[in-house]
């Protein structure tokens, strides 16, 4: 699929990611350049994480000055929810570009608290599969993961919060969401 088709097929934010992301990421990331063509590759925390910070109403506006990718990824799944997703538990398109991934794929990031996320992310993403009953590299629209978010709330909020947050505000944001997409009622 050449560019003017990417953007046309995905609207502008997925367009730039793909012109930007793709060719700029020095890190081993999932998923063949075809296959990045037609899907969003994701750790299913960052998606819970997308939802949580949109339903706090951030708009993704601002780039992180990690490089990561998550103002161009959370925009092109919230702008079209239908879009196919890949589900890993590693490196994703929202690293690309990040400074701390390393060339073997791996997160090198420890926050001042002392957690690893090398490991903490694995454990997390693993968590939060076995709880929605999704396999690792699992591959569905967007929308499905959400109904199956929506049909663990509560719940879901006790295995995608991260340390020194609030589990009750992340079910919360979650569910404003969840609203916001017409996920739930
Ligand atoms: S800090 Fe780690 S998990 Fe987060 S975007 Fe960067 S490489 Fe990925």
């Amino acid at each position: 699929m050449c560019e003017e088709e990417i953007f046309f097929k995905y609207g502008t934010a997925v367009g730039l990611y793909f012109l930007t992301g793709c060719r700029t990421n020095p890190g081993k990331i999932s998923g063949s350049p075809t296959e990045a063509e037609e899907m969003i590759v994701i750790r299913p925390h960052h998606l819970t994480d997308i939802l949580s910070n949109y339903g706090r109403g951030s708009k993704f506006d601002v780039p992180a000055r990690s490089g990561q990718q998550m103002h161009i990824v959370a925009p092109a799944i919230l702008s079209n929810i239908d879009i196919k997703a890949k589900f890993v538990v590693g490196a994703d398109d929202i690293c690309k570009g990040c400074k701390f991934l390393n060339d073997k794929g791996e997160c090198t990031r420890v926050k001042a608290s002392g957690l690893v996320l090398q490991t903490y992310n694995i454990t997390v993403d693993n968590k939060i599969l076995d709880y929605l009953g999704i396999k690792e590299n699992a591959v569905m629209p967007v929308r499905e993961f959400l109904l199956k978010v929506n049909d663990h709330l509560p719940g879901i909020e006790t295995v995608c919060t991260h340390p020194g947050e609030d589990p009750k505000e992340r079910k919360e944001t979650i569910e404003k969401a969840l609203r916001k997409l017409e996920i739930r009622k």
